[in-house]
């Protein structure tokens, strides 16, 4: 018998059948029955209508009721987390993402590493831990304990940054903090070029390492071209960019803070180099002042436009809207890189958006490339719904 017996939670009569073809999610429709006193965030164990084992998860009140951690019944521990840490990190080794020239990435991220609610980023030596369930929020310190195992001593501290990520309504009240270990510097490495994280105060983990394969392929089509790098964040394009032999590149950004960061980032890598400027505004405001045939290659990266389903119909306007500005204004044989990270926007409708936005402005558009996220966020085969990162790049005549 198991030393910890977990509540169990008992599914409708066929609704057992995406857990069986391993789909990590229940939804709160699908229940029959819960043993009595499961509290949000518990470790419960699912069976069938039959009584039959399905699997173990966590438990959370709200329209994804479940998310499991394992088709089988197993006890879940600090064994259990630092196999799949393991795991995890051995398949970033098989990548090629661990390098002395590359030290950030993507170790968990969440279903694509069969850890729903869970998003670790490495920066060097410094785990920043994200979770995205109370289940997660819950096991925070079990799994900072694990990361210090895995990966032969890599990680040495842990920073726990869940203010922003958990169901406020579970009023779990999670604090940013140091979990392991201290601050040691938070320079980081992506393919030969640093960058400052700044985990304590920037957004999601702090530096967005799922466009660093889009990045490599923009340095490519840089050379001799005026680069205009729309919602620039750190600054991520813009060191590619000059790297890659821009004439020019300009960085625009409506928070002062990334413009800074920006800033400081081109000087890391390339100190009191002229080509670059940053400018803080708003994007729109940009775009629709700037001259026509400014820029020849063109990034639009934007904040997910729609967080949910229901904002969509004004997300696809927003892309389209955007988007129809840049193929309005980019300098003939130009090339655009644009990009949708909202998971709401399916890859069909982000490119219709961009497809009507390239009719309305009448030029000749071609796709050269169809982008999406890095190999470090893979996408679990069963949970289709873990794709959210969609690009093209565009030939614009
Ligand atoms: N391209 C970046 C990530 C972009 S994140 C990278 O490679 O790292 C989105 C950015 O858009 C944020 O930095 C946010 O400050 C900025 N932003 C949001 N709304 C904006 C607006 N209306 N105009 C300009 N920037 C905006």
């Amino acid at each position: 018998m198991n030393m910890i017996s977990y509540k169990t939670i008992t599914l409708r009569k066929g609704k057992e059948e995406s857990l069986k073809r391993y789909h990590p999610w229940v939804f709160s429709g699908a229940i029959q029955r819960m043993d009595n006193g499961i509290e949000e965030g518990d470790i419960v164990n699912v069976t069938a209508s039959d009584g039959s084992i399905l699997g173990v998860g966590h438990y959370q009140i709200g329209s994804i009721a479940v998310r499991m951690l394992d088709f089988s019944e197993r006890v879940i521990d600090e064994t259990f987390f630092v196999e799949r840490l393991q795991r995890a990190f051995d398949m970033r080794m098989t990548l090629g993402l661990v390098r002395t020239d590359n030290n950030a990435f993507r170790l968990v991220h969440g279903e694509g590493d069969f850890l729903p609610g869970l998003v670790v980023d490495i920066y060097d030596n410094t785990a920043v831990v994200q979770a995205h369930s109370p289940g997660m929020h819950f096991a925070r310190n079990i799994i900072a304990e694990a990361l210090l195992k895995i990966a032969g001593g890599l990680v040495k501290n842990v920073y726990y940054k869940s203010e922003t990520t958990l169901p406020y309504k579970a009023e779990l009240d999670p604090q940013n903090d140091y979990i392991i270990g201290n601050f040691d510097g938070n320079i980081a490495m992506e393919n030969g070029l640093s960058f400052y994280v700044d985990w304590l105060k920037g957004q999601k983990t702090g530096f967005f390492v799922d466009q660093r394969d889009n990045r490599l392929l923009l340095q490519h089509y840089a050379k001799d071209r005026r680069v205009l790098n729309m919602f620039c964040y750190t600054g991520g394009f813009s060191f590619y960019a000059l790297r890659g032999g821009a004439q020019s590149v300009c960085s625009v950004d409506s928070s002062e803070k990334a413009i800074r960061l920006t800033t400081d980032n081109v000087a890391l890598n390339f100190p009191d180099d002229k080509r670059h400027r940053a400018v803080a505004t708003d994007a729109f405001k940009f775009l629709a002042e700037m001259g026509s045939g400014e820029y020849d290659l063109i990034i639009l990266d934007p904040p997910a436009f729609a967080k949910h389903k229901s904002a969509l119909k004004n997300a696809l306007i927003g892309y389209r809207r955007i988007n129809a500005k840049a193929f309005e204004k980019i300098a003939s044989g130009g090339i655009l890189f644009t990009f949708s990270c909202s998971q709401a926007v399916s890859k069909e409708q982000f490119r219709v958006a961009v497809f009507s936005a390239a009719a309305q402005s009448g030029r000749k558009v071609r796709i050269l490339h169809q982008l999406t996220q890095p190999s470090d966020h893979p996408i679990n085969i069963y949970h289709p719904e873990g794709e959210y990162l969609k690009g093209l790049v565009l030939y614009v005549e």
